[in-house]
């Protein structure tokens, strides 16, 4: 079997590549190892940055996105009592964030594949990357267990960050650059409709709070809890009553509780592999790096990066032009290290840490003040939101 560019990963990545290039002309195969039911219904990202929507409607596939997909012009951080709306319309005008799920990104993008003939497998395993630094590189894969091989002239490595793909750059052509937190989110999905209109991020002493949603009868909550947290300590009711105690700090605001739908606990990592790139690998989204779901921004440089190496293959596929190619890892880094110091910078700005001492606590009550109060930083948290383009 031939392809020109195998995908390992159908995730938002590996989906919008294969998208990308089939309307550039360009033929692929996307190996996952998830039924296309999974795939579908996993609830992870929601907030869309500006750029992320125009890639989307450009390439197509926007159509649902523009009609379900809720604009939101600002968020608000709520802190020491009072709530503080940072306003996209004045800081960054035109543009704004779209909340709408990941999961349906996934649907719409699974859909526009196989309506143009798309060649997606899912259920697959043992996936293995073979000669990578050779012209002719292959994945080897085992499909209804039977073990098949499919040759390409690249492979697109977006098989998120426990992926195969990575590792099989030598180890010795990577360096990995990483934090981890000593803290944990516990998410829900409530049917609920969400309690206030944009997003809140509630800083305070007993942990961070976000209420979020991802449409006008969805609610989505996420509460810091400790890095060993188990769900298991953390009943229903246990959630709400935490849940009203981080964000009813502010007159007048009620939270309205109802049916939990789905329950998660993600741990907070910072990761980043140098190069993106080894012979004829290239990796994409969470395969290369993750940050801490503060910044919304995994779901957004997942897309960035597919923009950039879509943009390289077509240009080696209609010119021979091989320079995108080449800077493709430096290319995808200089937005991916920006986004992680928003990341690292939101997070380390909206929990309390257990180590912290009280000069800690008064530096990030001094930091939370400064960027509600002050033009120049309200508006770097916004343009860093909306999505800064390098
Ligand atoms: C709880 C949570 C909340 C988040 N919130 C946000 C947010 O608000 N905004 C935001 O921008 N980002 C958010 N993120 C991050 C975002 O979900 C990821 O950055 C995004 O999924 C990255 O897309 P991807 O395609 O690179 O990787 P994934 O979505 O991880 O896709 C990788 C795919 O590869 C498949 N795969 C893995 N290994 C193999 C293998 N060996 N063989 C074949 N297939 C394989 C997987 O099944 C998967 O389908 C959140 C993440 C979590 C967990």
């Amino acid at each position: 079997m031939r392809t020109q560019v195998g995908i390992v990963g159908a995730g938002p990545a590996g989906l919008l590549l294969s998208h990308l290039l089939h309307r550039e002309g360009i033929e692929s195969v996307v190996l996952e190892m998830r039924s296309r039911a999974y795939i579908e219904k996993r609830v992870r990202a929601g907030v869309l940055e500006h750029g992320t929507v125009e890639t989307l409607r450009a390439a197509g596939v926007g159509e649902r996105l523009s009609r379900e997909g809720l604009i939101h012009q600002g968020i608000e951080l709520r802190f020491g009592g009072r709530r503080h709306r940072i306003a996209f319309e004045e800081l960054v005008p035109g543009r704004a964030i779209t909340v709408y799920g990941q999961q349906e990104v996934v649907k719409d993008l699974v859909a526009a594949r196989l309506a143009s003939g798309g060649d997606i497998r899912f259920e697959v395993d043992d996936v293995a990357l073979t000669a990578i630094d050779s012209e002719r590189p292959s994945v080897k894969f085992r499909a209804a267990g039977e073990r098949e091989s499919i040759e390409c002239d690249f492979i697109a490595g977006c098989d998120g960050f426990h992926g195969v793909s990575r590792d099989a750059i030598p180890a010795g052509a990577r360096t990995h650059f990483e934090r981890e937190y000593p803290f944990a989110w516990l998410g829900i999905l409530a049917r609920v409709a969400p309690s206030a209109d944009e997003l809140i991020y509630a800083y305070g002493d007993r942990g961070f709070a976000l209420h979020s949603m991802r449409s006008p009868e969805v609610s989505r909550f996420y509460l810091q809890v400790g890095a060993d947290a188990q769900l298991e300590s953390w009943p229903d009711d246990r959630i709400w009553a935490e849940l009203r105690a981080r964000l009813e700090t502010v007159p007048g605001f009620s939270l309205a509780a109802g049916p939990i739908l789905e329950k998660n606990i993600t741990a907070m990592r910072s990761f980043v592999v140098e190069p993106m790139q080894f012979g004829r690998l290239y990796l994409a989204g969470d395969a290369a790096h993750i940050v801490p779901p503060t910044g919304a921004k995994g779901l957004n440089l997942a897309v960035a990066d597919v923009r950039v190496l879509t943009r390289a293959l077509a240009d080696w596929y209609a010119r021979g032009d091989a320079s995108g190619l080449a800077q493709y890892s430096a290319t995808c880094l200089r937005r991916v290290w920006r986004a992680q110091h928003f990341s690292y910078w939101m997070t380390t700005l909206l929990h309390p840490f257990d180590s912290d001492d009280a000069y800690a606590r008064r530096l990030q009550l001094s930091q939370l003040e400064y960027v509600v109060s002050s033009r120049a930083a309200a508006t770097s948290l916004a343009e860093n939101y909306v999505g800064w383009e390098p």
